[in-house]
């Protein structure tokens, strides 16, 4: 079987990294010119570092990110209201990394072309369509925005090529453009001291006015580290004043006056804000839920399946756990139709709940709870909320959350490398094959 992913992002990387571990040839296009250690910083869930561990990642996750310890939520003047452990802390067998989106994606770019050959990524190509006839897709590329069109053959196609996923838009033709939630979200990095206990993912502010979110993603020079930084103000309107990209630079003059005085004695903040090189702008959109992903010899994984609102850090982490799935599910099926139908059956209802979810994050309600109690600050959070109501919080993250743990340790591999798969990919390179172009 010869598969083609459009996109060579975390999704299309992964993807193809766990079907060369289940012994399946793979090929990845990406419309970018060349691959570079684009965005800032994300977390990745236990779930996902699971993933990558048994893809044999590890090393390299534990020496470029920071494992996370905990998050804590303070209100808009830097006092604490609570926090929770992450990660080991709270029991899974897995890390939580906090690390930044390009060098994760540089890791998994690594690993593809020395375990499927420095050839299989092409990119400066584009998947612009495609035509399933015969038991094969002919999926149709550019190497540049309407520039003349090249067909490939494949067995399978994934589109693994994002938020305006070409594959999609043909799947799904009457979609309407991503929706707005009215936020708009600054991103940058900066080195400094580290904060807190050092690994914490810290919140602070509201969801109703503005919000800031900082935590450490890489071990800088001694006694410093590389903090990343999201800054959210919700401006509202129907539509966002810009389109959403995520190379998109922003200006500094727009953020900073939401955050003039976020200074407080553990972080301050409009001092991040202006010492970081480089600002990003992106209007918080998601997609709503679909009904189905794909049809016959053709799907869709991560973003471009099932782009949401990057909080929560389920971006990155769902991609990572659709590829191993869909990678399973087509190594195990008597043919490819049966395969991907698998892969959607067992990941669309639980992405989607996560999409929807995500716009509503629970976690952040006692924000607004407090901010809406005690705008002008507090000394202590039991002035705000209730002994009851802090119990009643902790619990209800509790429940759900040990239950996760739980169910995660106990859970065996999503892929485990058959007899036959090892053999296939020892016995030479696996996984890379030249794609016709005609
Ligand atoms: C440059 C960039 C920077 C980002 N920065 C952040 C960030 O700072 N924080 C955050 O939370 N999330 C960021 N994201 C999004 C985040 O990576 C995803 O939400 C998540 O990791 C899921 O990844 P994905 O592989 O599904 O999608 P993506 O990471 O979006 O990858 C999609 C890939 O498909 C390629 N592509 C698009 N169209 C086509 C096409 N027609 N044919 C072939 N290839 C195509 C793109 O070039 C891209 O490499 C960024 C995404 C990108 C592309």
């Amino acid at each position: 079987m010869r598969v083609l992913i459009a996109g060579a992002g975390i999704a299309g990387l992964t993807t193809a990294l766990s079907l060369h571990a289940a012994g399946i040839a793979a090929d990845l296009v990406d419309s970018a010119p060349e691959l570079r250690p684009l965005g800032v910083g994300i977390n990745l869930l236990p779930h996902a570092v699971r993933e990558l561990t048994e893809l044999g990642l590890g090393p390299e996750l534990e020496a470029a990110g920071i494992e996370t310890s905990e998050q804590a939520h303070f209100d808009r003047h830097g006092g604490f209201i609570w926090s929770e452990p992450r990660g080991r802390g709270l029991g899974y067998a897995w890390p939580q990394y906090s690390i930044h989106r390009g060098e994760l994606q540089m890791i998994l770019l690594a690993a593809v072309r020395s375990r499927l050959g420095p050839a299989a990524v092409r990119t400066g190509t584009a998947v612009t369509g495609f035509t399933e006839r015969d038991g094969a897709v002919e999926v149709l590329l550019s190497s540049r925005p309407n520039g003349p069109r090249f067909s490939a053959q494949a067995d399978v196609l994934i589109g693994a090529d994002g938020l305006y996923s070409a594959v999609r838009a043909q799947l799904h033709p009457d979609e309407p453009p991503p929706n707005w939630s009215g936020v708009m979200l600054w991103r940058g990095m900066t080195e400094g001291p580290p904060f807190l206990s050092g690994s914490t993912v810290a919140i602070t502010g509201s969801t109703t006015s503005v919000k800031f979110v900082a935590y450490p993603i890489a071990r800088a020079e001694p006694g410093r580290v590389l903090i990343n930084w999201a800054a959210e103000a919700m401006v509202g309107g129907s539509v966002p004043p810009v389109r959403p990209d995520w190379n998109k630079e922003g200006r500094l003059a727009e953020a900073l006056p939401h955050f003039a005085d976020w200074t407080f004695d553990w972080l301050d903040i409009p001092s991040l804000m202006t010492r970081s090189p480089e600002i990003l702008e992106y209007p918080m959109v998601d997609r709503d839920p679909l009904p189905w992903w794909g049809r016959g010899r053709v799907t869709l994984a991560g973003d471009a399946a099932h782009p949401m609102y990057p909080i929560g850090s389920n971006g990155g982490s769902q991609a990572i756990v659709d590829a191993r799935v869909l990678a399973r599910c087509l190594s195990a099926a008597a043919d490819a139709e049966a395969g991907l139908a698998a892969y959607e059956a067992e990941r669309l209802a639980t992405v989607n709940a996560i999409v929807l979810a995500n716009r509503a994050m629970p976690v952040d309600a006692v924000l607004d709870m407090v901010s809406a109690r005690a705008p002008d600050g507090f000394e202590r959070i039991e002035d705000v909320l209730s002994a009851a109501e802090l119990a009643a919080l902790r619990d209800a993250y509790r429940a759900t959350s040990l239950q996760d743990v739980a169910a995660l340790n106990a859970r065996p591999p999503i892929a485990p490398l058959g007899a036959g798969s090892r053999r296939a990919c020892t016995a030479g390179r696996c996984g890379s094959s030249a794609f016709l172009l005609g």
